[in-house]
């Protein structure tokens, strides 16, 4: 295609530039003929004119200047191009010229003098002159033999009879000007025989030309400045004088030479032009064709060149597109059959619904923990559909608590806990619901929620606090016995040594110390995991009751200060509130310089809300910084090097006591020295408690209590008749915990 489109254009162009050629060629012809003509018209007529004058002349026998002047007045306004002067020319030999003189002067020719300047047999005087322009002077008198090319043309003519042209020369009158001035002339001679029967030779009428002016005349116009011209002559020694030449600048590359007869002569013309100055030749067309075409050609061969591999290129793009896409889709259905597979092995329940609560996709687990074959759409329908209560079994659970529709909502929310009971499930079973919002970059806003089965796991817990109780139990039973023993013994051994009895009380101090610990460990098993049995608790009097268990056995003089403020009720489990109220006040009284009097402040401030923030605050030995982050942590003790009694649990019971209210612990300094705990309680709340639950558990370890005793009296008979261990002195707040609150209300049942 590209090579078709230049292979064209060069045609088109080489027409063009051929077409141009002949153009310039014809105009080359045209011209140089115009010219040819207007040479040869112009010699012509010179040669016509001066013949007509002289043989005007040849009839007067007796020619004055006054017939000269009469004759030649035409020439004057023939406009005669490069005509110099016209003169009448007469031939004298040396002796003649005075008598000639003569003559003519009596002719007219008023002061003439015949200056002959040559010597020879003949010469030719000038006698009139007529010049014929403004800066040619007459000059008369003068010896055309000075010249011989004018001299040869004045004999030719006159042996012919007929005029001639002589051969290129400096005019006589031209020979005084600056050399640049002068110019090559010529001059015709016409012979003037007179008219008798025997003709009588009388002189010559000459026309002095001035060659470049005259080529220059006749160029300038009828060239219109496209040609450059050179006339050459025609010599009688045979040589080719140049007459005159004419430029008019470029680059000639045409060329043209024709012969013109001038008189006797015969004078060659040669024509020059510059191609690319003549009309018709000069076009800038078959460039700009060759530019544009060659342009449009690789355009349109681009574009052909683009339509042909472009659709090539296209399939390619779209094999490759297509390759992409299968990887793609090979890696999304890895990707959906791995999920698949994870979805289909977990034990856990999943379940995503779309924006208007929809099930988009569900595993087989969630299938089996809801219990229900077909999926409901409508989340206003869920709770009957699948079954939905609260953890107390009986109410309903509110569709807008649902943790999908709290998802949807865009709250996130873990741990929700709902009996799930239907037809599948008619005992009910007990899940645990975590929900999210569905990542808007997972494509769609939605929900997902993964359900997890805790009724094993509650039941398990619920007898692990079984077991705990009965451990407990167990454990200080034989160390009762082994108490009574030693007391026994000591009371037996009055006279013993000393050692021995020591030894006793040492075991009596050890045994008491690992009840403590039991104690310790089953209060801190049931802050855990006991349920919360809330209500109303008149905290002013919970605290009197605390801190009177904890001064009434001491001495005036060893009595604490201890202020009380004003207390609100809050809604609490009592006998958990006991235990940390218990273990705050122990601290406060034991963690203070030996020897110094305890001073404890036990204060309530508002929060502004349904919440009411307790401080308890000591002049005591304080806590240093770098413990206070880990103060709440299970076995961590500030002061264990100091020499003070303790396990490191008490406040981690706290702290777990206090979440489980959904309230927070933190330690501060006091001011002024010592230590400041404040704790959140909700303030009096109804209670959520079911008496259900409470009798069932209680139920449940009486059972096992009463089982652990029966097992107990059957391999040890006689221990049981043995009184039962006091609670610790030393540490006794497991004991405590287990104590029935000293307010208005019935005493909740504790682990044992
Ligand atoms: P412990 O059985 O050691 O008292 P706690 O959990 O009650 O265990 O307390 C942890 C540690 O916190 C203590 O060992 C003690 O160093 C520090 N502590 C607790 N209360 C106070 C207090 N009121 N003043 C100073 N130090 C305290």
């Amino acid at each position: 295609m590209f090579l078709v489109g230049v292979a064209v254009v060069v045609a088109v162009y080489g027409g063009l530039r051929s077409n141009q050629r002949e153009n310039a060629e014809r105009v080359m012809d045209q011209r140089t003929a115009m010219v040819e003509a207007a040479v040869r018209t112009e010699t012509e007529r010179y040669r016509s004119l001066i013949e007509t004058t002289a043989a005007g002349i040849s009839t007067d026998t007796d020619l004055t200047w006054d017939d000269f002047d009469t004759a030649t007045a035409p020439l004057a306004s023939a406009n005669l191009i490069g005509g110099a002067s016209l003169a009448y020319v007469v031939p004298a030999r040396e002796a003649q010229i005075p008598e000639v003189q003569r003559q003519w002067r009596a002719r007219g020719a008023e002061g003439l003098t015949l200056r002959p300047v040559v010597a020879g047999e003949e010469h030719f005087f000038t006698i009139f002159t007529r010049t014929l322009n403004a800066y040619s002077p007459q000059m008369n008198g003068l010896d055309v033999a000075a010249a011989p090319e004018a001299a040869t043309a004045l004999t030719d003519s006159r042996r012919t009879g007929q005029p001639s042209v002589s051969d290129t020369y400096v005019l006589l009158r031209d020979r005084n000007l600056p050399a640049a001035e002068q110019q090559r002339s010529f001059v015709f001679a016409a012979p003037i025989w007179t008219q008798a029967s025997i003709p009588v030779f009388r002189g010559w009428i000459i026309l002095g030309l001035r060659g470049a002016d005259f080529l220059r005349g006749v160029l300038a116009t009828v060239s219109q400045g496209q040609l450059d011209g050179e006339l050459l002559a025609t010599g009688r020694d045979g040589g080719r004088p140049v007459v005159a030449d004419y430029t008019v600048g470029g680059q000639p590359d045409l060329q043209r030479s024709v012969d013109i007869l001038v008189a006797d002569r015969e004078w060659t013309l040669i024509t020059r032009a510059d191609a690319s100055h003549l009309p018709g030749a000069s076009s800038t067309l078959p460039l700009t064709l060759l530019l544009t075409g060659s342009a449009m050609t690789f355009l349109l061969a681009g574009l052909v060149y683009v339509l042909a591999t472009g659709r090539e290129r296209a399939v390619a793009r779209v094999r490759v597109a297509t390759a992409e896409l299968r990887v793609a889709e090979e890696e999304s259905r890895r990707q959906a059959e791995l999920l698949g597979a994870i979805m289909a092995s977990i034990g856990d329940a999943v379940g995503v619904v779309d924006e208007n609560g929809a099930f988009l996709l569900h595993n087989p687990a969630a299938r089996k923990m809801l219990g229900v074959a077909a999926d409901e759409d409508d989340p206003a329908s869920w709770q009957q559909h699948y079954g939905l209560y609260r953890p107390d079994g009986r109410t309903p659970f509110p569709v807008e608590d649902l943790p999908l529709m709290r998802a949807l909502r865009g709250e996130s929310c873990d741990g929700v806990e709902m009996i799930v009971r239907n037809a599948q499930h008619s005992e009910g079973i007990l899940v645990s619901v975590d929900g999210r919002p569905l990542d808007t970059s997972a494509g769609r806003h939605g929900a997902v929620a993964v359900f997890h089965d805790i009724t094993e796991l509650r039941r398990y817990e619920n007898d692990l606090a079984v077991f705990a109780g009965v451990v407990a139990h167990d454990l200080k039973s034989p160390l009762t016995v082994i108490r009574g023993h030693c007391e026994a013994a000591v009371e037996d051994l009055d006279d013993a040594p000393a050692d021995a009895r020591g030894s006793l009380g040492r075991i009596i101090l050890a045994v008491d110390r690992m009840a403590a610990l039991i104690d310790t460990l089953l209060a801190y098993t049931t802050a855990r995991d006991a349920p919360l049995r809330t209500r109303e608790v008149d905290l002013g009097a919970l605290v009197g009751a605390v801190v009177h268990d904890r001064t009434a056995h001491l001495r005036d003089e060893d009595q604490p200060h201890i202020y009380v403020g004003p207390l609100p009720a809050v809604t609490a489990d009592p006998a958990m509130l006991r235990h940390v109220l218990d273990n705050l006040l122990g601290n406060a009284l034991k963690y203070v310089q030996p020897g110094t009097v305890p001073r404890v402040d036990v204060t309530a401030h508002g929060t502004g809300g349904p919440w009411v923030r307790i401080q308890v605050a000591d002049r005591g030995i304080g806590i240093p910084d770098d413990d206070k982050p880990d103060i709440f942590d299970s076995f961590h003790r500030a002061h264990a090097e100091a020499g003070y009694a303790g396990t490191g649990l008490g406040l981690a019971i706290c702290r777990r006591i206090v979440e489980r209210h959904g309230g927070e612990i933190d330690v501060a300094d006091n001011p002024g020295g010592g230590t400041r705990f404040h704790f959140t309680l909700p303030i009096s709340q109804e209670s959520d408690m079911t008496k259900d639950d409470e009798a069932a558990t209680r139920a449940a370890l009486e059972r096992a209590l009463a089982e652990r005793a029966a097992m107990e009296n059957a391999r040890l008979p006689g221990l049981g008749a043995l009184p039962a261990a006091e609670p610790s002195a030393h540490d006794p707040a497991a004991a405590r915990l287990r104590t029935p609150v000293p307010d208005h209300h019935p005493a909740p049942a504790g682990p044992e």
